[in-house]
């Protein structure tokens, strides 16, 4: 019968997406309450690549107000589409950005997580015409796989970046190593927290679907999930290698 072959549409997904949230958030406020933290000081950012727009408009009826996206190109056709469904989040870049596209970086984002080199910020500060918010991208455990400064090149290269005209450094990310138990990637964050205290960067971008109740008890103001949001992602092969965008 025609009925039983429609395509799925994005309403599909909506409880889903409302109740993973709803469920996390949960999971979040635990977080906090163990640590003795407030949950207004962190921010869920919920990552879509590899899902529709239609995804992002779900979670943005649902409550979620960031959104992050780790492509540049995926990320355009999404925002174009999810704004024009009335989705209005602040956008994060959280993938490795190319120099050659910074300016149209520019135009889609509200906040970059994934500073890596100083090079990236002089170009940054060259194309924007006012202060851009972003993060310095660390990689503390040392995998090569992984983009990033090594963690005793962040306070040099703060201070050269914090003298770029349009630059607002507000803190610090991390991409922990994928460990089966979370407990094993807490000395991960807690380096990073101490690092950005150090520094006097108040914002830390770091955990994720995996690992985010240990980085919130780190200090974590940022957490990025993905898949705890919005399912199990079909190109997750693909992504362990390094991005190229
Ligand atoms: C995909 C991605 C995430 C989210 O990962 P999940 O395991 O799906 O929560 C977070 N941060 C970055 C940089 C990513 O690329």
């Amino acid at each position: 019968m025609a009925s039983e072959v429609q395509p799925a549409t994005p309403i599909a997904i909506t409880p889903d997406i409302a109740a993973n949230l709803r469920r996390l958030r949960e999971r979040v406020d635990a977080a906090c309450r163990r640590a003795g933290r407030s949950p207004d000081g962190v921010a869920i950012v919920g990552i879509s690549k590899g899902f529709p727009a239609g995804a992002v408009v779900a979670a943005w009826q649902a409550g979620l107000r960031d959104i992050g996206e780790n492509r540049v190109q995926e990320a355009a056709t999404k925002i174009a589409a999810a704004t024009a469904q009335g989705a209005r989040p602040r956008w994060h870049l959280v993938g490795h950005l190319q120099t050659n596209k910074v300016k149209t970086t520019l135009g889609l984002f509200d906040i970059l997580h994934s500073v890596d080199s100083l090079h990236l910020a002089e170009a940054i500060s060259r194309a924007a015409a006012k202060p851009v918010p972003v993060l310095l991208e660390v990689n503390v455990s040392g995998e090569t796989s992984k983009y990033g400064l090594r963690p005793e090149e962040v306070e040099p290269a703060l201070a050269q970046v914090r003298a770029l005209p349009n630059v607002d450094v507000q803190g610090l990310m991390t991409v922990a190593p994928l460990v089966g138990n979370p407990e094993k990637v807490r000395p991960v964050f807690r380096r990073l927290r101490d690092l950005a205290r150090s520094l006097g960067l108040p914002q830390l971008s770091m955990g994720m679907s995996d690992d985010f109740a240990v980085a919130v008890e780190e200090g974590a103001t940022m957490i990025r999930i993905g898949r705890a949001i919005f399912g199990p992602r079909l190109d997750l092969l693909e992504e362990k290698r390094p991005q190229t965008e």
